[in-house]
């Protein structure tokens, strides 16, 4: 059911720009009933300026894995000042990380798949779980050319795994686009991006890309393009 409101919802958006699928959300769920869930990284950023823009009360947080770059710490602070608001900060389950990585040690994401999809489990799957708990949609900054596996994403889909609506107001921009909205609006950004960085994650789980490199290609390097994704989105 929730799959057809879904293509229902995504019709009545139709061509909107990314302010006004914003507004339409909000109008439609209501301010009480959508978060966004900020990376931090350069899409999220114009997602959060846009809400913020919007005026309506939105909840704007960030999933605090423990492991994040300091860079990402420090854009966290300037976004603050910047907006004047509070950023929330969410962390995971201490007693499952303290389990974790007593069982598999601290750096257990190499060893194995598994390993890294239970860290990705614990630290933000679950943190995100809690969060959407009651909530109507989340508000996303994916692009459809960002992956191979986000090709098919839709301005709105029904998220069987949280059993949210997403709303993703970017998914037809490419970088360029995200770019020059960044510039054009003096749009906080983690430095990382001008270091060969297009998409950062934790810091133990990112790389830097070579030029002409898929832009995911520094996330989780170690493993198949087709896993890469931390279970937030997933088959996205
Ligand atoms: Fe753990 Fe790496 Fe996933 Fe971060 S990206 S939650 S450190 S596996």
């Amino acid at each position: 059911m929730s799959t057809i409101e879904a293509a229902q919802y995504l019709e009545s958006a139709g061509s909107k720009t990314p302010q006004e699928l914003i507004a339409w959300a909000v109008g439609e769920f209501g301010p009480e009933n959508i978060v966004q869930a900020t990376s931090l990284g350069a899409e999220d950023q114009v997602i959060t300026d846009m809400l913020v823009k919007n005026g309506a009360p939105v909840d704007i947080f960030t999933l605090d894995t423990g492991r994040l770059p300091q860079e990402t710490y420090a854009v966290l602070e300037e976004t603050r000042e910047r907006y004047g608001r509070n950023i929330g900060i969410v962390f995971p389950d201490a007693g499952a990380v303290e389990s974790m990585v007593n069982k598999g040690g601290p750096n257990l994401f190499y060893k194995s798949t598994e390993n890294r999809k239970l860290c990705c489990q614990i630290r933000k799957v679950e943190p995100l779980k809690k969060k959407l708990a009651g909530i109507r949609a989340w508000i996303c900054g994916l692009r459809r050319d960002q992956s191979p596996t986000r090709t098919g994403l839709q301005a709105v889909e029904w998220d069987a795994q949280f059993s949210v609506f997403k709303i993703s107001p970017i998914a037809d921009w490419n970088e360029s686009r995200v770019w020059e909205y960044i510039h054009q609006n003096g749009v906080p950004f983690n430095i990382l991006h001008g270091q060969g960085y297009p998409s950062i994650g934790c810091a133990c789980c990112t790389r830097a890309v070579q030029p002409g490199e898929d832009a995911r290609a520094g996330r989780w390097w170690w493993e198949a393009p087709e896993h890469k994704e931390c279970g937030l989105h997933p088959g996205k």
